[in-house]
């Protein structure tokens, strides 16, 4: 468990930029991930009492405060009609439901976790992400960022996919993924696929797929897409286990999109 002198209930974004630009400051989100280090932190920057709690429906997509909960994407109705229930399945396997109640979207962003399925779905859904004070920058650019002392705001995703379905495999409920997949349909009726937990960072998949695609030519291209991607070897899996894994995964999903199906709760 960490350690902290001061906590901060900022008051301002301003103010929480600031006070982060000393090293030994962190921001939290659920701490979750945080209690699991053994750091000593001077002050403590708690962003709870911004309004960064909510999900909200705009007129180019959904805007999603860096504070809203894990639970709070499984449970938001309108989130989730919009996008096939994508992030409720995305979520749910993730540990239980007190641990979701408290983790935040914010921590699971700016983690950049190899493992991460929030990041993976994010991903597939071309979504951005708020900083302060940079501003707004695309969430495949954001993954590459070195970490810094900046504020991640919100999460913005916009509309340019119609749906997505999520898959994942675990060698046993509630441990981190061997595997997650995750295809969108795009307005142009392009697929956007994505294979995370490789053990590293989610990435997209090297493919000119559509929702008009042949089994033939989805075999084919998936094939070819994830020969060139790097998957590697950890104690929860091999690399060649976890190639073959992402191709019967982006399989399923891909499937799922077309029938228009949820996974069972
Ligand atoms: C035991 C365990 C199992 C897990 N299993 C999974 C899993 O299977 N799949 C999965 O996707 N995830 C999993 N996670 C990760 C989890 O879902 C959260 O991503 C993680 O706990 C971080 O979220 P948090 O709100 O707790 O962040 P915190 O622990 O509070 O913070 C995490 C990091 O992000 C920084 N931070 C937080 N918010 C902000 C912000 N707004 N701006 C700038 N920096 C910020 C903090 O300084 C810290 O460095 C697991 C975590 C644990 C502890």
């Amino acid at each position: 468990m960490f350690r902290a002198k001061q906590y901060l209930l900022a008051q301002s974004l301003e103010e929480a930029y600031a006070a982060n630009q000393k090293r030994t400051a962190t921001v939290v989100g659920g701490m979750c991930w945080l209690k699991m280090s053994n750091r000593q932190i001077q002050t403590l920057i708690d962003l709870s009492a911004l309004g960064l709690d909510t999900i909200t429906r705009t007129d180019e997509g959904f805007s999603i405060g860096a504070m809203v909960t894990l639970r709070q994407l499984e449970t938001d109705a309108v989130l989730n009609e919009t996008f096939q229930n994508a992030f409720a399945d995305a979520v749910r396997p993730i540990v239980g439901v007190q641990f979701r109640n408290c983790a935040t979207i914010g921590g699971s962003v700016w983690g950049r976790f190899g493992f991460s399925d929030v990041i993976a779905v994010l991903l597939a859904l071309k979504a951005k992400v708020e900083l302060y004070p940079t501003g707004v920058v695309e969430l495949d650019d954001f993954l590459q960022m070195p970490y810094d002392n900046q504020i991640l705001v919100r999460i913005l995703v916009p509309f340019t996919a119609k749906k997505a379905a999520v898959q994942s495999h675990r060698n046993t409920a509630t441990d981190f993924p061997v595997l997650v997949a995750v295809a969108s349909e795009l307005a142009d009726g392009s697929l956007r696929l994505v294979a995370g937990a490789r053990p590293q960072k989610a990435a997209l998949v090297n493919t000119t797929l559509t929702a008009q695609s042949s089994a033939e030519e989805i075999e084919q291209q998936l094939e070819n897409g994830l020969q060139q991607m790097a998957f590697c070897s950890n104690m929860r899996g091999s690399a060649e286990y976890r190639r073959h894994l992402a191709k019967v995964l982006l399989k399923r999903a891909i499937a799922q999109l077309k029938e228009g199906t949820a996974n069972a709760d």
